[in-house]
């Protein structure tokens, strides 16, 4: 069976960073899950003493916390320095800049709108460094917005950049002064493009991640648009003989959270079938 991989796929830049911090950093504690790959956080744990806590208020002794990618709210980062915690910030560059817009646009009186999901933990993160701040997903919701003369617009790093160019043109439309800051992060778009390149020219296509990742699973509704033939595994164990029978090439192509160590082993065993 012959193997091509995307041009790109797997871990992303930050995602990269936050492991390779965690590494150097023995004997800490991530608040909330560093990624999102339960084998991954299981290897941190096993091999480098980096164990999880969900919850701040869980992190009872723990000294060194490691903040993960997405970042945390102003809150928590203020109540880990007054309990003296050894913070370890593996918060992604990407997410860190519209913390800082946010904090620095709020400061000079501008209304935030942030383009992002309410619930998502990033967007709590930079939620927190506004003071008059609006979380909206559509233009939809931000016509029951009342408006200010002065607004600025940030995004989750996730969101799709043709949603995000429709609100920025509302709100040129309706406000006196509008800031539009571009936050959003290709990674999760490079790795989409090229799975989907990849998906034209492969008999057989296999996505390698969690089950209950959105990224991976939307990475599996792309290929499949052009290649019938796609599957979703967490490893090497969930591949089965039959998917590659009377096929000549498989493509792979990964979640943002799959570590390198499961792919390679996903496309060692598709070399002995
Ligand atoms: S997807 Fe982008 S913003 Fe999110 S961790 Fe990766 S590089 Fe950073």
């Amino acid at each position: 069976m012959n193997i091509k991989f995307a041009e790109k796929y797997g871990f992303c830049f930050g995602v990269k960073r936050a492991i390779q911090i965690a590494e150097r950093n023995r004997n800490a504690t991530t608040l909330g899950p560093i990624i999102h790959n339960t084998r991954e956080i299981a290897r941190l744990e096993r091999d480098f003493d980096v164990s999880l806590s969900e919850d701040i208020e869980n992190l009872a002794d723990a000294q060194n916390v490691i903040i993960r990618t997405h970042g945390i709210t102003k809150q928590d980062l203020q109540t880990l320095q007054e309990r003296k915690k050894h913070i370890i910030d593996a918060t992604c560059p990407f997410v860190t800049k519209p913390q800082k817009i946010v904090k620095k646009m709020s400061d000079e009186h501008y209304q935030i709108i942030i383009f992002g999901d309410k619930i998502h933990p990033e967007v709590k993160g930079v939620a927190s460094y506004g003071e008059n701040v609006c979380v909206i997903t559509s233009v939809e919701e931000l016509e029951k917005v009342k408006l200010e003369k002065k607004v600025a617009l940030v995004s989750q790093t996730t969101k799709q950049p043709k949603q995000f160019e429709q609100i920025a043109a509302y709100l040129v439309s309706k406000v006196n002064e509008c800031r539009v800051f571009n936050t959003i992060c290709n990674a999760t778009f490079d790795n989409q493009h090229a799975a989907d390149m990849l998906s034209r020219d492969v008999d057989v296509m296999i996505v390698v991640g969690g089950k209950n990742s959105s990224n991976t699973k939307q990475l599996l509704a792309i290929v499949q648009k052009h290649c019938p033939h796609s599957y979703l595994v967490e490893d090497e164990n969930d591949l089965q003989e039959s998917w590659f029978e009377g096929k000549a090439l498989c493509g792979i192509t990964a979640g943002a959270s799959t570590p390198d160590w499961i792919i390679k082993r996903v496309q060692e065993k598709i070399e002995q079938i």
